[in-house]
């Protein structure tokens, strides 16, 4: 059976503005208009990659840290804005209408939401005033050589040596990884274990003797992830989440995390915005193109339906299927929208870059296929 979220007819919602009042409508709007200088907008509609330039990017984390809307869904207790998915979502799509410096921190989105839901006390005083404050960036160390769809395949080894784990092997892919200061990563504990067994769940500091990044260049010169080695790298055994042996049960939660925000509609709106500007400023846009994007609106519209039903129903744990459902929807229509800014823009480097950056969106995060071999599965495919 479909989970929850997949179960009802998809019906488009009622006006965004209905669901959040006037007061918060305002007190949004009156900051975003006050902050977001012309020279951060400009940073946000150049953006063709997955965040925007460092500099932009610093600017407007700060502005949004000291107002406290840097992490709208994270409880006020641990400094988030404790918002509705209703005020997070329309947040979200005021900023995009206004071409914010797009964040996509990892440490927000991602591991901050596990370490609230799972992290020790401890671990919660260390980690999330540091990531609001961005002193701390995290990577994700998940993938290999042999181990991408099958992540289970892994093979990072974690030895254990007294307090601490004693790291050999190497993981592949890690986004932003010149920049982290963390990683979260899984690494086998038990030598002899398969798959999803023997597996640790560990939040490593970058700057561990041991520890080397090299980077990988994408196709059109961008360099946005990397190769990372660890030759013996020492790091406690309490800087981990969940038991030992227990990895793969936490980092199923954190994936379903990370692709239910992975590409959300504010993202695909302003992408459609970038590619009709580029066609307008390329020439006359002819009715077959006005035709496709109109349809592509259409779709987000859709789309945006979906994620409001998956993020008001996800409270705990997110369905999988659901998450799923998000991450396929959502890159793939990323990618018609880039493919057709293109097509409307042949010449224009913006919609050439547009186009180059998302052809990866589904491959990370997991497959396409994968996400349908997911599906199928729900539904009792074999
Ligand atoms: C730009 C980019 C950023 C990334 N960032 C990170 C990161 O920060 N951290 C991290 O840990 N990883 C990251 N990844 C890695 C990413 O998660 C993997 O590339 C992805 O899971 C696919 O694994 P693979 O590349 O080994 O391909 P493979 O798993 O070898 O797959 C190759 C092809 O076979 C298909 N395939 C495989 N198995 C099946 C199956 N059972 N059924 C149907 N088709 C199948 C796949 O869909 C794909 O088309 C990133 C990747 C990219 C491209």
């Amino acid at each position: 059976m479909y989970g929850d979220g997949l179960t009802q007819p998809i019906a488009v919602h009622d006006d965004e503005t209905q669901r959040v009042d006037q007061a918060f409508r305002s007190e949004v709007e009156a900051f975003l208009d006050e902050s977001l200088t012309e020279a951060l907008r400009e940073a946000g509609r150049e953006t063709t990659g997955l965040k925007s330039a460092p500099d932009a990017c610093g600017a407007w984390r700060d502005k949004l840290f000291q107002r406290g809307w840097l992490a709208p869904s994270w409880p006020v207790k641990h400094g988030g804005a404790g918002w509705s998915t209703a005020q997070r979502l329309y947040f979200e799509n005021a900023c995009a209408e206004r071409d914010a410096p797009i964040l996509q921190s990892s440490g927000v989105r991602t591991i901050g939401p596990l370490i609230i839901e799972e992290g020790s006390p401890s671990q919660k005083a260390r980690y999330l005033p540091a990531i609001l404050s961005g002193e701390h960036e995290w990577c994700q160390g998940f993938s290999e050589s042999q181990a991408g769809s099958d992540l289970s395949a892994l093979s990072l080894r974690a030895e254990r040596d007294g307090d601490d784990f004693v790291l050999s092997g190497s993981k592949l892919w890690t986004s932003f990884a010149q920049y982290a200061t963390h990683m979260f990563l899984l690494a086998r504990n038990v030598p002899s274990s398969r798959g999803g067994e023997g597996l640790v769940f560990l939040l490593v500091e970058m700057d561990r003797p041991g520890i080397d990044v090299r980077p990988i260049r994408f196709i059109d010169g961008q360099h946005e992830t990397n190769e990372v080695f660890f030759d013996k790298v020492r790091t406690p055994v309490s800087d981990r989440i969940g038991d030992i042996g227990e990895g793969w049960k936490t980092a199923k939660r954190l994936m379903s995390i990370a692709r239910s925000n992975n590409t959300t509609t504010g993202v695909l709106r302003r992408a459609l915005r970038a590619a009709q500007r580029e066609a307008a400023e390329s020439g006359d846009v002819c009715p077959q193109e006005e035709a496709k994007f109109l349809d592509l609106q259409r779709r987000i519209d859709a789309f945006e339906a979906f994620e409001w039903r998956v993020a008001a129903g996800m409270v705990a744990v997110a369905p999988a299927p659901a998450t799923s459902a998000l991450k396929l929807l959502a890159t793939e229509l990323h990618q018609a929208i880039t493919e057709i800014g293109l097509t409307t823009a042949p010449h224009s480097e913006f919609a050439q870059a547009k186009y180059l950056a998302t052809r990866a969106a589904t491959i990370y995060s997991g497959t396409s296929e994968i996400h349908r071999n997911i599906l199928a599965r729900s539904i009792g495919c074999p």
